[in-house]
């Protein structure tokens, strides 16, 4: 077993647990983008979204929701982000799925990606890419 967030799971690695039951697993992130930033991990090693079954994602934002609220309760934080890095190409380091909850604060200096748009006829086109898989 060589995932680092399964060793934190088990305990051979030390971190700063915030809330754990049965299928989660939450902890400051040791590179935190505001003070409380934390991980919420699956206890399972899944390694993204596709891959983690429904039922066990569900338990996992369940808690992203429980440390959110923690996270304006506890630290006073007005808002929060929510972020999931899925897969390599979209800046995940650690292949064992995770979402981020991220305080922010109203002068943190933040900002968030930049935005483009879409030239004529585009965003039909991707749009029925897209929907040709889920309809
Ligand atoms: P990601 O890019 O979504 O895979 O994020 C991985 C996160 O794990 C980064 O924000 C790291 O700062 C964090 N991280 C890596 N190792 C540890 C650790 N031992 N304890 C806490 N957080 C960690
Ligand atoms: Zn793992």
């Amino acid at each position: 077993m060589s995932c680092i967030f399964c060793k934190i799971v088990a305990g051979e690695i030390p971190s700063y647990k915030v809330y754990e039951d049965e299928d989660v697993y939450a902890f400051l992130d040791i590179a935190p983008v505001n003070y409380g930033h934390t991980l919420v991990v699956s206890r399972k090693h899944f390694t993204n979204m596709e891959e983690i079954p429904e039922n066990e994602l569900c338990q996992l934002i369940k808690a992203v929701k429980k440390v959110g609220k923690a996270l304006k309760d506890g630290l006073g934080v007005a808002g929060y982000n929510i972020g999931e890095n899925n897969d390599p190409v979209a800046g995940q380091i650690i292949p064992h799925i995770h979402f981020h909850v991220m305080p922010r604060r109203a002068d943190d200096g933040l900002r968030l990606w930049p935005q483009g748009k879409y030239e004529e006829g585009k965003a039909e086109k991707i749009a029925e890419k897209i929907r040709k898989v889920l309809l």
